[in-house]
């Protein structure tokens, strides 16, 4: 067995509960149908194409893995048809601008849709998170003549684009590029540097590349603020409508612990042309309006793996017989309560980290489409609240949901025969690229409760508190473990705000903070989702994932508090640990 094939019932019907939605549909332009018919419809077409492609692919993908072969990367056997079956079917298009070719829906579909596709094959959808993310960021920051060379291209999937930031010594100390831009008497910019990491860096799918790259400037500030971004294709068109290669030679794959279908490359660039992107030393802030994309990326490629395993688990605790009379037939694993522990544990978490994802795409969207300023900086103070909580929560369930799925299955988990050891192996990374989990909670801390002075926080605590006061009736427990949650969470925030001055002391505890935060986050998602009424099974799933969440929800909240407030003292101890003489690397 190669993976569980995806039904969609469940997704659509996160999508028809999710915070916001209703709103949103009101506000959509008039040629826009996002109605529920059309998001079902669009759903039952992306899991056809999941189930019967990129499904088969997953493995094929794993084992294969990518090569260089004359200094270019090829994909496995499989991917160049997928990628063509998947682009010629506008996958690439959903919740691009129409203006480009796009079909304008709003990021909520596209989110529900990725997770349908990378559930089935999350490495298949490391190309598209990145081409998507770079359409965003043109349409935001390219001039005229890059938007209109570029966007089309891009929006089909006719061509490619990754992320280019790393570098041997700039991992999450970006302000520590040293690629250098150099400019040219034609207007263009030469780059000079080693890029590592670069997911889809090269390879055959697209018939050409785009590097959105961080370098430096000559004579640029040091830090992040010296940073200007620029678009470096990996061939050049010249007058003629021939094409010639860049100077970008691709130094080697990365061999990896998974995502093996997704080529991780080292890339040199040696006087390579590139064209600036907007302005001169804002780069980094630019790249924003990417690495928002990507992040909200990797929290639904967390919740994609997280679903698939959590599925193979269910479908797996049914049919495997074990334990019960001695004198009778052996029973489903499933009939076990610690079985039912596990598996409550992992289809709530899912069904939280949906919700999740789903509101931050609707309040993403609303950000853009409510009519009122005020109303629109609420959105755009949430969404930006909820990016951090969602990229870390859920890229955290991936990795403990498919674990607790290879203990589910037990010896069948820990062998090849079923997907879950390789969700393991891909879901790993999800906590570290774009940003690791700890720097997720260093941006919580630093930029939305500090910087931005809670605006975030308090936009958060107004609609979780109106929810509570919707349900302390019908729903009491559940209310007041959310209500629990939420005022420990208003109380750590204040706790910290005395250590604005002392910010070391405060970063020992950004993680707990962090971690309150997604409890709090998720115990609102779970609230809505208990009070989701209707006997249909999809609606009986979602609220008994959303009473089962909350259930436990205050201790979990409590302790993370208590964490918070205990601050950094114990820390100390690490000057111990570090006096024993240590391995050599
Ligand atoms: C499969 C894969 C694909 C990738 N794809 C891309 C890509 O397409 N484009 C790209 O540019 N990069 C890519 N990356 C790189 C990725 O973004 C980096 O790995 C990530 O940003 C972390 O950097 P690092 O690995 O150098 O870790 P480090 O920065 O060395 O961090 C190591 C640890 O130290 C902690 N740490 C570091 N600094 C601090 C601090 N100031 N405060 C507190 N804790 C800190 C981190 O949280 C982490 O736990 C990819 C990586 C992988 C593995």
């Amino acid at each position: 067995m190669t993976s569980a094939a995806t039904d969609t019932m469940p997704i659509a019907a996160q999508v028809a509960a999710t915070f916001g939605i209703g709103r949103l549909r009101g506000l959509l332009p008039q040629h826009v149908d996002a109605g529920q018919p059309t998001v079902v419809a669009i759903l039952e077409a992306a899991g056809e194409l999941a189930n019967a492609v990129l499904m088969p692919l997953n493995r094929v993908a794993d084992e294969m893995g990518c090569r260089i072969e004359n200094g270019r990367v090829l994909t496995a056997t499989g991917h160049r048809d997928a990628w063509r079956l998947f682009t010629s079917q506008g996958w690439t298009t959903l919740d691009q601008s129409e203006e480009f070719g796009g079909q304008d829906l709003p990021t909520i579909v596209a989110v529900a849709c990725q997770e349908v596709f990378d559930r089935a094959c999350p490495a298949f959808g490391m190309l598209p998170l990145s081409q998507r993310a770079a359409a965003r960021l043109l349409v935001a920051h390219a001039d005229e003549e890059m938007r209109t060379e570029w966007l089309p291209q891009l929006v089909s999937g006719t061509w490619g684009a990754t992320i280019c930031i790393s570098e041997t010594g700039a991992g999450s100390d970006v302000g520590r590029i040293r690629t250098i831009a150099t400019p040219q008497a034609d207007g263009t910019w030469s780059i000079d540097g080693e890029k590592i990491w670069i997911s889809f860096g090269d390879h055959d799918l697209t018939e050409r590349i785009g590097h959105c790259l961080l370098a430096r400037t000559p004579g640029a500030p040091p830090g992040a603020a010296g940073l200007s971004l620029f678009l470096v294709p990996d061939t050049l068109i010249q007058s003629n409508d021939g094409v010639i290669r860049n100077a970008i030679v691709v130094r080697r794959i990365e061999d990896k612990l998974g995502l093996h279908g997704s080529p991780t490359c080292v890339l040199e660039f040696g006087g390579a042309q590139g064209k600036l992107i907007g302005t001169l030393h804002r780069g980094l802030s630019q790249l924003f309006a990417m690495i928002a994309t990507m992040r909200l990326g990797v929290a639904t490629q967390g919740l994609a793996v997280a679903a698939g395993a959590a599925e193979v688990a269910l479908a797996y605790a049914e049919e495997r017989l074990q334990g019960g009379n001695p004198d009778a037939p052996p029973v489903p694993i499933a009939a076990h309560a610690d079985v039912q522990r596990m598996l409550l544990g992992m289809v709530s978490r899912v069904e939280v980290v949906r919700g999740l994802v789903m509101a931050l795409a609707v309040q993403i969207d609303l950000a853009r489409y409510e009519r009122d300023e005020r109303s629109r900086q609420e959105c755009e103070a949430l969404s930006q609240w909820l990016l951090p909580i969602a990229k870390t929560f859920d890229g955290e369930a991936a990795v403990e949901v498919s674990s607790e799925a290879i203990q589910v299955l037990g010896g069948a988990g820990y062998v090849n025969d079923w997907p879950v050891g390789q969700a393991l192996r891909d879901a790993r990374v999800f906590t570290i690229y774009e940003g690791t989990s700890g720097m997720q909670a260093h941006d919580l801390l630093h930029r939305r409760l500090w910087r931005d002075q809670g605006r975030g926080l308090e936009a958060f605590l107004k609609v979780a508190r109106a929810e509570v006061s919707l349900q302390a009736t019908s729903l009491v427990a559940e209310s007041r473990s959310l209500d629990v949650a939420l005022s420990l969470l208003a109380d750590a925030a204040s706790h910290l705000a005395k250590w604005v001055e002392q910010p070391v002391r405060a970063d020992a505890v950004a993680t707990h903070f962090l971690k309150l935060s997604a409890y709090a986050a998720t115990g609102w998602i779970a609230l809505r989702l208990a009070g989701t009424t209707g006997y249909d099974a999809a609606t009986r799933r979602l609220a008994a994932a959303g009473r089962y969440w909350l259930s436990d929800l205050s201790y979990k909240a409590t302790l993370e508090h208590a964490l918070v407030l205990h601050g950094s003292d114990r820390l100390g101890w690490f000057e111990d640990i570090r006096a024993v003489p240590r391995c050599r690397l």
